[in-house]
C-alpha cells in the first residue's frame, strides 16, 4: 500500500480511498478554496507536502491578479518547486481541489511532483487521464500518479457557486461542467 498509515476512508462514491493524513491536508486546500471563494477567486485551493510535511499552501488568484494563469498550483509551486528539487527529495504530493489543468501538470512534471490528488473531477479539461506514454520519455518519466481524494463534492459545489455567480466569464464551461 502506498499510505502512510492504515486509517481508510471511503469516499461518498464508494470507488476511492484515501487516508486520515490525505483528508487533512486537503482540508487545507479546501479551506484556501473558501479564501479564494471570500475574496471573488475562482475557489481552488492547493497544498504542496514532503513525506507528509506541509510546506506551502495557494489558491487562485486569477481575478485579482487579472491574469488567466494565476492558478492555485502554479502560485504554490513557484514558491517551493526549487526546494522541491533539492537533496534529499522526498516523496512530495500535490493536494488541489479542482483536477488540474494542463499548464499545472506541466508546472507539477517540471516541479517532480510524484503524486497529485484531486477533490473534484474536471472531465474539461482535467489531465489525470492522459496517457504519459504519448508525451514522449521525459515527460513520461516524470509524470505524477493522480489520483482522487477527499471533498469531492465540497469542491464542486464551490465551484458551481462561483460559477453561476459568473456566468460571463463562466457560462459556457459551467454548461458542460458535470460531476
Ligand atoms: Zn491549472
Amino acid at each position: 500500500m502506498l499510505y502512510s498509515n492504515n486509517l481508510f476512508i471511503f469516499s461518498s462514491n464508494k470507488k476511492f480511498m484515501f487516508s486520515q493524513i490525505e483528508e487533512n491536508f486537503m482540508r487545507v486546500a479546501l479551506n484556501e478554496a473558501k479564501n479564494c471563494y471570500s475574496r471573488g477567486d475562482l475557489p481552488v485551493g492547493a497544498v504542496l507536502t514532503i513525506n507528509d510535511n506541509l510546506e506551502g499552501v495557494g489558491g487562485n488568484s486569477a481575478k485579482t491578479n487579472r491574469d488567466w494563469t494565476s492558478h492555485a498550483e502554479i502560485s504554490l509551486l513557484s514558491r517551493v518547486s526549487w526546494k522541491m528539487k533539492g537533496n534529499p527529495k522526498g516523496i512530495s504530493k500535490l493536494y488541489t481541489t479542482w483536477e488540474p489543468c494542463l499548464m499545472c501538470t506541466g508546472a507539477s512534471v517540471l516541479s517532480r511532483v510524484d503524486e497529485i490528488i484531486y477533490a473534484c473531477p474536471d472531465p474539461i479539461g482535467g489531465m489525470s487521464k492522459v496517457d504519459s506514454s504519448n508525451l514522449g520519455y521525459w515527460n513520461e518519466k516524470h509524470w505524477p500518479v493522480f489520483k482522487e481524494g477527499p471533498f469531492r463534492e465540497e469542491s464542486y459545489n464551490l465551484l458551481i457557486n462561483y460559477m453561476k455567480e459568473n456566468e460571463k466569464h463562466w457560462g459556457t464551461f459551467l454548461k458542460n461542467f458535470k460531476r
